[in-house]
């Protein structure tokens, strides 16, 4: 029995103290199907941050797996939920992981985790010997009766890269890459597999990277020679420089008021979930006339290719990459309507998750 938060999410709070575990799920909206939602670990500083977050994020999955309901034509169709687990990434222990995978079974399916920050493929692995209410196993890896999709980040940076294709050609009429330019924060899964596509149909000699950790810069400079760099220790100079595209893939929050102001690009167009600190930073954005491809829409490979690991006849990667490739020109449908009403994109796609839930319910309530 969970515990309803007044606005619409139910909670379940557990803890295992011989495992170590101190874990919060939320369902948020299960209209669509079980919540799908990673599994997100973290030294969170207080419960009350660990609410907050697994609270934000499993509404986020609700919108987004609404989204990938649209793109799949209501053949991925599962409801958005999150879970948190509030420890430190040297406490996760095979024990730890057992505790938490037993407490997603209490939930008899109406949840399903997967990889998150800090949980990995391998992490997977280990709860799926306890839980089959788990998915993102080992590519090509025949476990529990289905096949891995295994690391989701080429197909979300495949659809980050339609996507940014389709910003492109919004703005400046074309999708023509060589003579554009190109910032990405955050060399890490995403950003790498990005960087593949770009060097492919842009300019290498016209790409910027910035990345915290001096390894992942070096990895880009071995790489891709010509690529721009930015060390680590003015990786915030990312936000002042001039560029058709800023690819955030790092982390959350990164438009804000101290940022949004030294930005000097036409288009925002990443990985990253959350880029937004509020949702009224998406406003200040539409009012510099930059356009920003919802972070939901546009990173919803990831999600699409977990999700179709559940599939009656498991993973199937080229079908994976074909709805990824959809995220292109739904997110062009997003622009156009927010053109003809005035309205930040972000708004529009917050309407279109909620109208496929909603003509869900009447379909079939
Ligand atoms: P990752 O951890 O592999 O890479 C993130 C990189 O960003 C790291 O190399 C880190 O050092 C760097 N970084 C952190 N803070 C930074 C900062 N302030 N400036 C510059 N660099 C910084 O993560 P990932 O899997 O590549 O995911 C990137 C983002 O995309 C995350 O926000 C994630 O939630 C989101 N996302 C990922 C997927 C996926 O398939 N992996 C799917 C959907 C969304």
């Amino acid at each position: 029995m969970g515990i309803f938060d007044g606005e619409g999410s139910r909670l379940y709070f557990v803890q295992n103290p011989d495992a170590g575990l101190r874990m919060i799920i939320v369902l948020d909206d299960l209209t669509l199907g079980a919540a799908l939602g990673g599994i997100r670990l973290y030294d969170y500083g207080s419960e009350e941050e660990a609410v907050t977050d697994a609270k934000r994020l499993a509404r986020g999955m609700t919108f987004k797996n609404a989204i990938i309901y649209r793109l799949s034509h209501g053949k991925l169709s599962h409801g958005g939920g999150k879970a948190v687990i509030w420890a430190k990434k040297k406490d996760k222990t095979r024990e730890l992981l057992y505790a938490a995978a037993e407490a997603i079974n209490d939930l008899g399916g109406k949840y399903i985790g997967g990889e998150d920050m800090n949980m990995s493929v391998d992490d997977v692995e280990i709860m799926l010997d306890k839980t089959r209410f788990i998915t993102g196993i080992h590519e090509s890896h025949y476990r529990g009766g289905r096949i891995g999709s295994g690391n989701p980040a080429p197909v979300t940076a495949l659809g980050v890269f339609e996507g940014m294709r389709s910003c492109l050609k919004f703005v400046l009429g074309t999708d023509w890459m060589w003579n554009r330019t190109f910032l990405v924060q955050g060399a890490g899964n995403v950003g790498m597999e990005i960087l593949k596509h770009l060097t492919v149909r842009g300019n290498a000699s016209r790409i910027t990277v910035t990345d915290r950790e001096e390894s992942q810069i070096n990895k880009v400079r071995l790489m891709y020679p010509e690529i721009k760099l930015i060390q680590p220790e003015n990786s915030d100079d990312i936000y002042d420089m001039e560029c058709d595209v800023f690819i955030p893939c790092a982390i959350g929050g990164i438009i804000n008021d101290q940022t949004i102001p030294r930005l000097k690009c036409k288009i925002v167009a990443g990985s990253a979930n959350n880029q937004l600190l509020e949702p009224r930073h998406g406003e200040m954005l539409y009012e510099r006339d930059i356009l920003y491809a919802p972070d939901y829409v546009i990173n919803a490979g990831g999600a699409i290719n977990v999700a179709m690991e559940l599939q009656p006849f498991g993973y199937n990667h080229g079908e994976a990459t074909e709805l990824a490739k959809r995220i292109g020109p739904l997110l062009t449908q997003i622009f156009q309507e927010s053109k003809q009403t005035n309205t930040p994109p972000e708004k529009i796609a917050d309407r279109m998750a909620l109208a496929e839930i909603e003509k869900f319910k009447e379909k079939n309530f």
